[in-house]
């Protein structure tokens, strides 16, 4: 009898020790949704309509079927099919000869009604004493001068410092990000976003997390009035190879700006609110450093490997969910005779 009151209090103190993961009793994540619902109400219903499912003991093959639904229901809704048109009408409401803003589209409205700018909020994973950083958008042409002049806040980014708390999947916590987008394409990056947590909700070492997407912007960059930070990011012997033989850098930056900011060419299509970079971070200082938005390397098509050495990199198995939505992924600019850049999703171009 004592020993199997032992055995249960043993039993009672596992459970509670264990990760969460997705049981019958854990509360499901907020779904994805927009803020300014009342601004842009077709997407906001039509998001609604599309929620990723939650039910107990789901399989991997299931959340798959269950996440093609809901692409198929959301385009449906959205009268997409393919992401591309969505750029031609988007681009359709520029004035003749003026230059392509997201400071300017944001502010339009599609034929219906919805504001064309909005901001999306989606549940991500992000490591143990991770902290929220405000970010900010402006048309500028500098990332700077976002950073030391007051502009428009759009939205908020995740710190974490430490390598060894970035790579510990068990201690994440289920927390939300708020970046802007093109109202029409809301609906669908809510639903890959969803599916990338749901994964992890269901599957702990399939927690991918995710502390910056950076959505519809001009040019945008944290505040550069933050105190200096050490954070440690991976450095590798070069440019070029598949080598994998990374290093931890620590380096000391004078304020968060230099790690979170970014200008784009007026022919991006985040400019029109149809493209999305996840956890594009600057870390001035190392060699082809981890996660890094543009590299050439060999090493970058080994993608596994990537996330196994940093957890901010993206696995294989997000660019495979991101085209079966239709989103050009960065293997394919390799075929357009561009730089690759690896974490950015978008509706292509042609
Ligand atoms: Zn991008």
């Amino acid at each position: 009898m004592r020993i199997s009151v032992l055995g249960i209090m043993a039993l009672v103190l596992l459970a509670w020790a264990r990760p969460a993961i997705a049981e019958p009793s854990s509360p499901p994540p907020p779904h994805p949704r927009i803020l300014e619902a009342a601004q842009a109400p077709r997407a906001a219903r039509i998001l609604s309509r599309v929620p990723l499912a939650y039910a107990p003991l789901m399989s991997q093959a299931q959340r798959r079927r269950d996440f093609l639904e809901k692409i198929e229901l959301a385009k449906g809704l959205l009268g997409v099919r393919r992401l591309v048109e969505i750029r031609k009408e988007t681009l359709a409401m520029i004035p003749p000869g003026m230059e392509v803003s997201w400071e300017y589209l944001r502010g339009c409205r599609w034929p219906g009604g919805d504001r064309v700018g909005v901001t999306l909020s989606v549940p991500v994973w992000v490591p143990a004493g991770a902290r929220k950083v405000q970010s900010f958008c402006a048309f500028e042409k500098k990332w700077q001068s976002v950073a030391q002049t007051p502009s428009r806040p759009s939205g908020y980014v995740w710190f974490s410092p430490n390598l060894a708390d970035i790579n510990n999947k068990a201690g994440y916590r289920a927390e939300t990000i708020q970046f802007e987008v093109n109202s029409k394409f809301a609906p669908l990056v809510g639903l890959l976003l969803e599916y990338i947590f749901r994964e992890g909700y269901y599957d702990p070492p399939q927690r991918l997390p995710l502390m910056a997407v950076r959505g519809a912007e001009d040019t945008y960059a944290v505040s550069a009035r933050t105190a200096p930070v050490v954070a440690e990011c991976l450095s590798f012997p070069d440019n070029e190879s598949d080598c994998l033989a990374a290093g931890v850098a620590r380096c000391r930056y004078n304020n968060l700006a230099e790690i979170y900011h970014g200008h784009h060419a007026p022919a991006s299509n985040h400019r029109l609110g149809l493209a999305f970079d996840l956890n594009d971070f600057n870390y001035p200082g190392v060699v082809d450093g981890a996660p890094n938005p543009v590299s050439h390397s060999l090493r970058q098509f080994n993608r596994d490997a990537m996330h196994k050495l940093d957890a901010r990199q993206i696995p294989g198995w997000v660019y495979q969910a991101a085209k079966s939505l239709g989103l050009r992924i960065p293997q394919e600019w390799t075929y357009e005779g561009y730089n690759t850049d690896w974490e950015h999703l978008d509706v292509g171009t042609k």
